[in-house]
């Protein structure tokens, strides 16, 4: 069978390497670091950093098609490794994403909503951002930020230098705080032919900045989902999209509001492995094969909760559970703030 090279090996990695060797690959992780969770699953696992073009070279070399589960692959890596082996989901998706700016201005351009937002690269654009957006809002740096992490929230003007001080010189956007009723998300999929499916939207819930839960089915009316998944489409067409991506909305009573967008496969939709006959990581592995997408169809409600932490404390209890199924990252150090596992608590679908 082919080899699929997975550029990172993170928990996202080591379950699009599960996903692939079902199907019969063999699973290359570029990951710097040396006990990562993928490197545990995968058949081989290059470890070397990113500027390491020898490693580089012969990571290319040895796998059929590249893939990645985070958005921060550094640019040089990327021109050497598409020289080589082709990419999936292509360079367009990827810069899009790693910049809140050229992300808000790409959603923009193909017609849908974001947070009124201005860019922030010295003190000066600060004070004129916050005359323009107002506040409450949320100075967040440009590029890096994941799980709240790079953000300062302003409640009023008066926060503003503080929270321009808190970018430590970092790139930055102001944004427009959302007054949502609550945050959903579409777990969108494009194969190479144009195909595309998407699995039901999921409600999700925050707890200091990181996903804590995700429901199925949504608590939304039925024409607010048929939205979400419609902005989903049109996001993977635009970007001639191969693989998953993930988008985050916000809801609110004038419509959808996006927030970002991850092109990758996404803690949000980890339902999927206990709702759906095809979850979120093989139809990500069939689309970058090549192969048609599979039936992401719904057959169960499902809540996802993470396991962060010192949540790991309760692993002996959810494992006597049946309507829990456990999923552990084998993680050796369980820091705080450090997503550990999940657990999908499964019921008949409503
Ligand atoms: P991740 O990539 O892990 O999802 P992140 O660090 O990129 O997180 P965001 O998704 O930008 O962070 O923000 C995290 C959460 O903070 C959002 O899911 C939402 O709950 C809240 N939030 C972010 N931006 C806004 C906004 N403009 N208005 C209201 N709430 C917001
Ligand atoms: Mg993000
Ligand atoms: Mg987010």
């Amino acid at each position: 069978g082919a080899t699929i090279g997975i550029l990172g090996g993170g928990q996202l990695g080591r379950m699009l390497s599960v996903a692939a060797s079902r199907l019969g690959f063999k699973t290359c992780v570029f990951e710097p670091g040396g006990d990562c969770p993928a490197s545990h699953v995968a058949n081989y696992h290059f470890q070397a950093s990113y500027d390491d073009t020898e490693a580089l070279r012969k990571f290319g070399e040895a796998v059929d098609v590249i893939t990645y589960e985070f958005e921060n692959i550094p640019t040089s890596a990327l021109d050497q490794l598409e020289a080589l082996c082709e990419v999936r989901p292509n360079r367009r998706a990827l810069t899009i994403s790693q910049d809140r700016m050229n992300e808000k201005a790409f959603l923009q351009e193909i017609g849908l909503n974001v947070a009124p937002f201005m860019a922030v690269d010295t003190l000066e654009d600060m004070h004129k951002a916050v005359a323009e957006v107002g506040a409450p809002s949320i100075l967040k740096t440009r590029t890096l930020g994941y799980d709240g992490k790079g953000q300062a929230r302003l409640r009023d003007a008066g926060d503003a230098d503080a929270a321009f001080a808190a970018m430590n010189g970092a790139s930055a956007v102001l944004e427009g705080f959302v007054d949502f009723s609550c945050e959903i998300s579409v777990i969108g999929a494009r194969a190479a032919d144009g195909q595309v499916a998407c699995f039901d939207p999921g409600e999700n819930v925050h707890r200091d900045g990181i996903l804590d839960t995700t429901t199925v089915p949504a608590s939304v009316p039925a024409a607010l989902r048929t939205d979400a998944v419609l902005m989903a489409g049109r996001i993977l067409n635009a970007l001639d999209y191969v693989g998953v991506l993930g988008v985050e909305l916000f809801v609110t009573p004038a419509g959808l509001i996006v927030n970002e967008i991850a092109p990758r496969v996404h803690n949000s939709g980890h339902w999927t492995q206990n709702g759906c006959v095809i979850d979120q990581f093989e139809q990500h592995i069939r689309a970058v094969a090549g192969w048609p997408l599979g039936d992401g169809s719904r057959h169960a409600d499902v809540v996802m909760e993470n396991l962060i932490g010192a949540d790991m404390d309760k692993v002996p209890e959810l494992s006597a559970d049946p309507a829990v199924a456990l999923h552990l990252y084998g993680k050796a150090d369980a820091k705080t703030g450090r997503k550990m596992g999940h657990i999908n608590r499964i019921s008949p679908k409503t």
